[in-house]
């Protein structure tokens, strides 16, 4: 019987209590009082942020014959982000405060004074949301150079490159996964908005006139990617057709893919046609695309970007449940930091913990193994189920007698007998067999 989780605030602090607590995500430099909303994920996130990547990777570039990867240097040339836009339009409209000199989002502040110190507000102004740095010794405005605010724009920076060595004809795509950095003024909501983040991104070339159906084809697969491999519930995600006054300024259509998240509503992923403003932009001179028998010309671009933050709280959120008698993560199994986790049933019989060691480093061939040996059984259950463990093996008396382990069902929690022999296949068969 399920416990309703009726009080959404609380889940989101019941999510990030275990999230602690077991490892996945932990206060970035915590011991020095942590830092501007900055997380680090711990031994169980990095599993599971790791797999949500290897999974995209697999399906939408190495699956895939029109998609190939790069993987481009954060710190780019600044005339990038001038092509690209970034430096004239890339900001929020701020408002300072003139005693205490904190910074409000002039559109989310509708107060004469400072609600932090009731002091005097100066005028509205721009800031610019790029993190910048000094690159080389000399700190001087000729040195100053940008972490980038999206992956997007080395892949169009690379299209040469990319379009020479690989020998790609239209459609195709480049993909990439990294880091991003946004100097947010409102960052927030845990792992939701960071101003250090990572996106899975790609930016997919095209004809002109095949953008609808181009889009069409990638809302598709953005769609299942959610429900097929994220696993998340289809009626908790909503499809925003952004509006033409709210569009980007270099998008002619975006779909932001929408999911209820514990805090409301909100951007989990976005799918954008970006016409050709992107290689117009950095190909001034020279049109990059060529094809027998036509004018050189610009390609058109659909992109398809999923934040992996994102990506890995809608995941936490959507799998966290309350039992009766325990707390259960069920997430996809592929997705699980720990594929199956190995228990001897007695932590003093030198004989079954050895043979449960023999069983736990035969499995370790093939996948995240967990070993526990501490408490009774039922205890290590429940503590494999708060973390999404889907299988756990237990050696006892019989397993010495007929090479027969117990194997338990994180969902169903049924039982089953399995040979030694037969357990590597069994879980691949029960983790990637469907
Ligand atoms: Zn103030």
């Amino acid at each position: 019987m399920k416990k309703e989780v009726n009080n959404k605030n609380n889940l989101m602090d019941k999510i990030i209590s275990l999230c602690k607590r077991r490892g996945f995500v932990f206060a970035g430099s915590e011991i020095y009082g942590g830092l501007a909303n900055s997380w680090d994920y711990g031994p169980l996130g990095v599993e599971l942020k790791n797999n949500i990547k290897q999974l995209w990777w697999k399906q939408f570039v190495q699956m895939r014959d029109d998609v190939v990867g790069i993987d481009a240097a954060l710190i780019m040339n600044p005339k990038v982000w001038e092509s690209s836009g970034h430096i004239s339009t890339f900001s929020d409209p701020l408002i300072e405060c003139k005693k205490c000199k904190k910074r409000f989002r002039a559109d989310q502040i509708d107060l004469k004074n400072c609600p932090e110190c009731k002091g005097e507000l100066g005028e509205s102004r721009q800031f610019n949301l790029m993190l910048k740095t000094f690159l080389g010794p000399i700190e001087d405005k000729d040195s100053i150079v940008y972490f980038r605010p999206e992956t997007a724009q080395a892949m169009f920076v690379d299209f040469k490159n990319v379009l020479e060595t690989s020998r790609k004809k239209l459609p195709f795509g480049i993909a990439q996964i990294g880091k991003a950095f946004r100097n947010e003024i409102t960052p927030g909501n845990f792992i939701f908005r960071t101003r250090e983040f990572e996106q899975m991104e790609i930016e997919y070339f095209i004809k002109e006139e095949n953008w609808q159906e181009v889009f069409k084809h990638w809302q598709k697969e953005m769609q299942s990617w959610m429900i097929d491999v994220l696993g998340l519930k289809q009626g908790s995600i909503h499809e925003l057709d952004v509006p033409s006054s709210e569009l980007a300024h270099y998008s002619k259509k975006t779909i932001d893919f929408e999911y209820d998240f514990p805090f409301g509503k909100k951007e989990l992923y976005g799918l954008a046609y970006r016409t050709d403003f992107d290689l117009r932009n950095h190909f001034k001179d020279e049109v990059p695309y060529k094809e027998e028998g036509v004018e050189p010309f610009y390609p058109h671009v659909i992109e398809p970007t999923f934040g992996v933050d994102r990506s890995v709280l809608a995941v936490l959120c959507g799998a966290y449940q309350e039992e009766d008698e325990r707390i259960v993560l069920k997430l996809k199994p592929q997705l699980a930091p720990y594929k199956v986790a190995v228990f001897p049933l007695l932590k003093n019989k030198p004989e079954l913990v050895a043979k449960a060691k023999e069983v736990y480093d035969n499995l370790k061939k093939d996948f995240m193994v967990a070993f526990d040996d501490r408490g009774n059984i039922g205890k290590r259950y429940y503590s494999q189920d708060e973390i999404g463990t889907p299988y756990c093996v237990t050696v006892d008396f019989d397993t010495l007698e007929n090479n027969e382990v117990t194997v338990r069902d994180r969902d169903t929690t049924q039982q089953e007998k399995i040979k030694v022999s037969e357990l590597n296949n069994y879980i691949k068969e029960k983790i990637y067999g469907n």
